[in-house]
């Protein structure tokens, strides 16, 4: 049986990892989320309107091209681009918003909530609430707040209202605590659409099907363009895990593709210098799920830190924690400064600048690449563009000018 039929299990397991661990009177709500998933997703009417909000809305496809520059220079194996940042606002997370969004439309519900890290969810998800006609609200940390000023303005222009997030680590796991409580308070006319493969099943599920959209273009595309059946790896950065997810969808039952999951490594080992969950994880549960996650002394979620907000979880969604378990996937870390040189060199040998997010996975298909033959070929997964980072990058670390960056 083809993996994305196996798993998750009934239950919402993949493996020992994630199923539903929530109050009970969120249970129900889950319930009726999961059996309008299943029964609508699959009928004729929700997937011709999918269908045709990718390619009239979205602009889908998203290309697939061979980054010929940076390659002859790293002088390996050949790097080609999803470049999903191409798609409608900048990153792929709208494939999923438009999808949990169209679900809720068909629920007859009126209203989304979701939290947001570096703002990529929030604008997503306000823009398919824009779409629809919806009411759309978005918790964000007042740290991210202040960090990602274009995507907070993007937001408010698009009718969202924000909730700024100011208890604990004012980051992303705090604005999922804040998000999830909003929710409860009326979970009957609102729809909770969660930014990642991660929460409580049905989400990681749910949230990898709509995004496997990338997965199965790519697949086709590099055949085009390429005239090989298939690539010989597959790069992704794994923040909650739904970019990955997404494009491995695409190759995971074809065993002789090498799928590899890129985590940040941040500034260091120490817990607070990190936010590579699966390398230096445990097993636990957050936010209704099971997974690996950094822990701190008393055994809660450890402070996190990335160069890319997007980034900045201390889990990580249920299927990458089986997949890593499993082995099929194999996951890395890159830090901060390998993240830099490859989010310069895209930008200036490809002209492409990708959001940091995805130069995580670049960054190690860059190491991949120079010790792989030149025969091979390594597709990464651009997740976003890089507009809401540049001032970010500039202003702290300059413009990559006289650095080298190979
Ligand atoms: C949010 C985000 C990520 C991280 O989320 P995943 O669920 O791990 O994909 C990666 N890239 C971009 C551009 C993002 O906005």
């Amino acid at each position: 049986m083809s993996h994305l039929r196996k798993y998750p299990d009934q239950e919402g397991f993949f493996g020992k990892f994630g199923g539903s661990f929530i109050p009970p009177e969120l249970e129900p709500h889950m319930a009726a989320i999961r059996d309008a998933y299943l029964r609508i997703s699959r009928s004729a009417p929700f997937i011709n309107e999918l269908k045709h909000i990718r390619k009239h809305f979205q602009g889908r496809p998203t290309p697939v091209a061979y980054a010929g520059n940076l390659s002859e220079k790293l002088g390996g194996a050949a790097i080609y681009l999803k470049r999903e940042d191409l798609n409608h606002t900048g990153a792929h997370k709208l494939n999923h918003c438009m999808g949990e969004a169209l679900l809720a439309k068909h629920m007859g519900k009126t209203k989304l909530i979701a939290e947001t890290g570096a703002g990529q969810h929030g604008v997503a998800l306000a823009t398919a609430a824009a779409y629809f006609g919806m009411e759309c609200e978005i918790h964000m940390g007042e740290v991210d707040i202040a960090k990602e000023h274009p995507n907070v303005t993007r937001m408010k222009l698009l009718g969202a209202t924000i909730v700024p997030v100011g208890f604990g680590g004012r980051t992303l796991k705090e604005a999922v605590d804040s998000a999830f409580m909003s929710y409860l308070k009326d979970p009957e006319t609102t729809m909770y659409a969660i930014g990642s493969v991660v929460g409580p099943h049905p989400f990681p599920m749910m949230v990898r099907d709509f995004q496997s959209v990338m997965g199965f273009e790519a697949r086709e595309q590099f055949a085009e363009i390429t005239g090989r059946a298939l690539p010989d790896h597959v790069v992704a950065c794994v923040g909650g895990g739904s970019n990955a997810m997404g494009i491995f969808a695409g190759f995971i039952d074809d065993e002789d593709v090498a799928l590899h999951g890129v985590e940040p490594h941040g500034t260091g080992t120490e817990l607070g210098q990190h936010a590579a969950t699966i390398s230096y994880g445990e097993e636990g549960i957050i936010h209704g799920f099971k997974c690996l996650m950094l822990k701190d002394a008393e055994g809660n979620p450890a402070p996190v830190h990335s160069i890319a907000s997007g980034l900045d979880y201390p889990g990580v969604g249920p299927e990458h924690s089986f997949l890593h378990e499993s082995g099929r996937v194999s996951y890395a870390a890159v830090s901060d400064e390998e993240t830099l040189n490859a989010f310069y060199a895209l930008g200036r040998y490809e002209g492409v600048i990708p959001a940091l997010e995805s130069a995580h996975a670049l960054a190690h298909a860059m190491k991949l690449a120079k010790d792989r033959p030149a025969g091979e070929c390594i597709l990464v997964n651009v997740s976003g563009r890089g507009d809401k980072d540049i001032d970010y990058v500039v202003e702290n670390f300059g413009d990559g000018a006289g650095r080298p960056l190979i």
